[in-house]
């Protein structure tokens, strides 16, 4: 990803905030600029911006929110950061954590108020490191609608977009000042544009095998699930100018993903009680302590596979999700009038799931402690006729990048920070520490409209060089 020296001659277009990507991170960036009377141009390389946010199911956690305190939740962005802070064992910079989760809740109430996108409170998901309910999703609880929504918000705002328009170099000073950038057409035609400020939304590296290799090595060569420009380029071009990377080892894991299948397959089964078994038709894990490092552990099983198991009250319960409707239609999904029917139709051992599924039932009635540790409380005793469906670990996306401060902007490795230089969502480090086991659920989203909105701000009033003047 090259640095190119500024032209001589000025571009002939220049915008005060240029924006690489176009997913939630670049599009929040936008409509927080153009709310600060910027002129703003964002650069997508897909001819339908879609990102890792479309495959996302849309949830952003938040805490103190006015969709929140209408649904009689109690919360506060100290609550918010204290689940922060247990979660990643205190391993990760508490200023920035700070920032996050103080200024989540504003993000949300404005794009909500301001930007017509209705989120409310997602009270499926609870646990699993929120002590209250705080995932927030608009109401169709896919990352699709939240994408539709926001390139709705967008184009009211007046913010330009540009598709088919990938951003291959940037031209810089030694300072690391940035002036602008190439772009590259699906015609192999190139373009230059200028910039005043330049926010990097191009997500992370889960899609490069070079940088999983090189900050990930315990995870090449792992399954990845992510959308396929997440390959590190705003990340590699910050570095390249000097900027200062954090929790690079950090990455978002699930151990859901229907396998052959390849598509997301809902937790909530897991969340209400489900479990999930190897091939030998035992559990393996408290599916509940790290839904992030569930991923691994399934990774970690012979194949790579994994049963969830559940029953019909479950399958009731959340039918209606996107997932599990697509699941269904594919048949991923199998059921049986008993165990020993449900072990056919997966092709595992009757005995072993059976007697699993007993341990179970006397674990959550609470006549012996569960083996795995997990605490069944709220959960009730599965019942014929059960449900399974095969699914395999992945990695989702990275939680380390560059270092940014409270506007996002980016920090230099020497001190200090870039002149113009913003980052926001997977580019930026996210606040899960330098584990797989440090994600919060909805952390990602989290990141990027947050940082989306703070950046946006602090672009739109970054003071305009002086050869504009
Ligand atoms: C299956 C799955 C489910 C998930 N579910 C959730 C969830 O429910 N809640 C949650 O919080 N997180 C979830 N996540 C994580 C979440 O989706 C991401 O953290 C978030 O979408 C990142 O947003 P972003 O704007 O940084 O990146 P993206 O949405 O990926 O946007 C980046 C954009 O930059 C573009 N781009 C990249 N390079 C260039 C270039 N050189 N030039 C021009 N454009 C470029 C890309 O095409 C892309 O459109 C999930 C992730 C996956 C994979």
């Amino acid at each position: 990803m090259p640095i190119l020296s500024p032209p001589p001659e000025p571009f002939s277009v220049t915008v005060p905030v240029l924006i690489v990507g176009g997913g939630a991170c670049g599009l929040t960036a936008a409509l927080a600029a153009r709310g600060a009377g910027a002129e703003v141009l964002i650069l997508e390389k897909d001819e339908i911006p879609s990102g890792t946010t479309s495959m996302s199911q849309g949830t952003m956690c938040a805490a103190g929110t006015l969709a929140q305190m209408e649904a009689g939740i109690e919360d506060s962005p100290e609550q918010f950061f204290e689940d922060v802070m247990a979660k990643v064992q205190g391993k990760v910079d508490p200023e920035f954590v700070r920032v996050i989760t103080r200024e989540a809740a504003p993000t949300i109430d404005w794009l909500s108020a301001y930007h017509g996108i209705p989120f409310a409170v997602d009270k499926a998901w609870s646990g699993l490191g929120h002590s209250v309910q705080r995932l927030h999703a608009p109401p169709e609880k896919t990352g699709e609608d939240l994408m539709g929504r926001l390139l709705q918000a967008v184009e009211r705002a007046g913010a330009d977009l540009l598709t088919d328009a990938t951003v291959v170099d940037l031209y810089a000073d030694e300072s690391g000042r940035v002036f602008g950038v190439r772009v590259e057409r699906p015609d192999g035609s190139q373009e230059d544009v200028g910039c005043d400020a330049l926010i990097l939304a191009t997500c992370g590296f889960a899609n490069n095998p070079d940088m999983i290799a090189e900050f990930i090595p315990d995870m090449a060569g792992a399954h990845v699930f992510t959308w396929e420009n997440s390959q590190g380029n705003g990340i590699q071009w910050g570095m390249e100018l000097g900027a200062a990377v954090a929790d690079m080892t950090s990455f978002q894991g699930y151990g859901a993903l229907a396998y052959p299948q390849e598509m997301l397959f809902n937790y909530n089964y897991v969340i209400d009680g489900g479990v999930l078994i190897n091939k030998r038709g035992e559990r393996f894990s408290d599916e509940m302590a790290d839904v992030s490092g569930q991923g691994v552990k399934v990774m970690r099983q012979a194949d790579q596979i994994a049963y969830m198991i559940y029953d019909e009250t479950l399958h009731n319960r959340h039918k209606h999700l996107k997932e599990t409707r697509q699941a269904l239609e594919v048949g991923a999904v199998k059921t049986g009038a008993s165990a020993s029917e449900l072990a056919s139709s997966l092709g595992l051992p009757k005995d072993a799931l059976q007697q699993t599924l007993t341990d179970l039932s006397y674990a959550k009635a609470g006549k012996r402690d569960d083996a795995w540790g997990r605490d069944f409380s709220g959960t009730h005793d599965l019942t014929p006729p059960y449900y399974g469906i095969r699914v395999t670990g992945a990695i989702y996306h990275t939680q380390g990048g560059l270092d940014v401060d409270e506007n996002a902007r980016v920090k230099r490795s020497s001190g200090g920070l870039l002149p113009n230089l913003f980052a926001g969502g997977g580019a930026a480090r996210g606040m899960s520490g330098p584990t797989c086991s440090g994600y919060i659920p909805a952390a990602g989203i989290c990141m990027a409209m947050t940082l989306g909105r703070l950046a946006g701000q602090a672009a739109a009033d970054l003071p305009r060089p002086k050869y504009h003047a």
